[in-house]
């Protein structure tokens, strides 16, 4: 096993660090109190830089997780949750999804302007009472003259307020397809973006469509069974792990800075062993996070039969461990990190999304238990 970095992927993740400055990085946290206009345009913004810097290409055609997409996507993690998220979805959940399963008409349109960072994209699969794991779709398509009519309701989607393009799964009559369907479209109605415990500055909105024409030439399959189902919802778990570690490492910096600069009792609070304690812990469960999100990488690009159920271990542990990890940070801030607007709190908050969204903590520990029995 071996997930070391080569020169190229370290010169490749400092030049993602390096784009941001501290004056973007502060206005890319006062996002959280920006509207959608505010967040859209700062999202083309930042697409275009991170395009030109070719962020938004890896894993793109092969689809493949690999030790070098979550090297590069940890960077951008740390810097900005919300930002991340936003990028994440359109490169690599709605990019991938055609540049793997797409027609090459589809590829020709979409692709290049997405590389370069000129779309924004949204993908809608959950519904209010389903989720892969249980339920049919209730969304559908009918056949009309030149496509389909759609049909149906998801009542979360990030970007569904900033996107240019939403792809929508649904069944049709020969199975299940995904609608790539352009924003203004008649019968296309994005609800308004939804208030959240975290992820402050995402846009997310309940997507509805009623009668909502899509011609032939933008759907992607039909599939039989829902194996591009799976595939899509381990890209994202994928991603929302690496969002883990990002909110890992922004908890672990501010407490560390704050536990050295702070002093009570005349001396910096480091100098407690309680406070120390908590930052060994903090430090260990970072460590531990890391090498399980690099471990699941490593076998997923070498094609490893486990690497489900590690990709699984990975998302469990690290959405939990970002909530472990943000409370010890907001107890060693003390008063200060009960007020709003620092990276632990924001994390704390964070935190929960990322053990609810993908396959959440409940259906991933099933999963891993079908896996030691074999069956995963
Ligand atoms: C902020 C936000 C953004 C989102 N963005 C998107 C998006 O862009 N696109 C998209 O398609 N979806 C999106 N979702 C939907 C998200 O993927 C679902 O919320 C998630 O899959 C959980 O489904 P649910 O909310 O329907 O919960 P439910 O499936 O109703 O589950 C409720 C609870 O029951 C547990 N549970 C359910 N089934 C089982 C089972 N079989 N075994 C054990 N426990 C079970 C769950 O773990 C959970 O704790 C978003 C959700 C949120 C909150």
């Amino acid at each position: 096993m071996n997930f070391d970095f080569g020169e190229t992927e370290k010169a490749f993740c400092e030049k993602i660090r390096g784009l941001f400055d501290a004056d973007s990085r502060a206005a890319l946290a006062n996002l959280e109190s920006g509207d959608v206009n505010d967040i859209r345009d700062a999202t083309m913004k930042w697409l275009m830089v991170l395009g030109e810097a070719g962020y938004l290409t890896p894993g793109l055609n092969d689809g493949k997780n690999s030790v070098g997409l979550t090297a590069i996507q940890e960077s951008l993690s740390v810097i900005s949750p919300a930002l991340y998220l936003t990028v994440e979805v359109t490169a690599r959940i709605f990019g991938r999804l055609v540049a793997v399963y797409g027609t090459p008409d589809q590829k020709d349109e979409i692709i290049p302007s997405l590389q370069e960072g000129r779309l924004i994209g949204a993908v809608a699969i959950s519904e209010d009472a389903m989720n892969i794991e249980n339920d049919p779709l209730n969304t559908s398509a009918v056949n009309n003259d030149d496509g389909f009519l759609v049909f149906g309701s998801k009542g979360h989607v990030v970007n569904g307020p900033i996107a240019d393009w939403i792809a929508v799964a649904a069944k049709t009559g020969d199975g299940l397809a995904f609608f790539l369907v352009k924003k203004e479209t008649e019968g296309l109605s994005i609800g308004q973006r939804l208030s959240m415990l975290g992820y402050g500055g995402l846009a997310v909105s309940r997507v509805s469509l009623e009668n909502c024409p899509v011609q032939s030439n933008y759907i992607i399959g039909p599939f039989d069974g829902k194996e591009q189902l799976k595939t899509v919802r381990m890209w994202e778990d994928q991603i929302l792990t690496v969002s883990s570690l990002g909110l890992i490492k922004r908890s672990l910096n501010a407490a560390l800075t704050f536990a050295k600069g702070h002093r009570s009792g005349n001396k910096p609070i480091i100098a407690y062993q309680e406070v120390g304690f908590k930052l060994a812990e903090m430090v260990t469960l970072f460590q531990t996070a890391r090498l399980l999100t690099y471990r699941a990488a490593w076998m997923a690009e070498t094609g490893d039969r486990e690497a489900t159920v590690l990709a699984h271990c990975a998302k469990v542990f690290c959405a939990e461990s970002a909530e472990e990890v943000a409370s010890h940070a907001l107890q060693i801030l003390g008063g200060q990190g009960y007020l709003s607007g620092n990276p632990a709190e924001e994390a704390y908050r964070d935190a929960k999304y990322l053990q609810i969204a993908g396959t959440s903590s409940e259906i991933s520990r099933m999963k891993i238990a079908d896996g030691v029995l074999g069956d995963g």
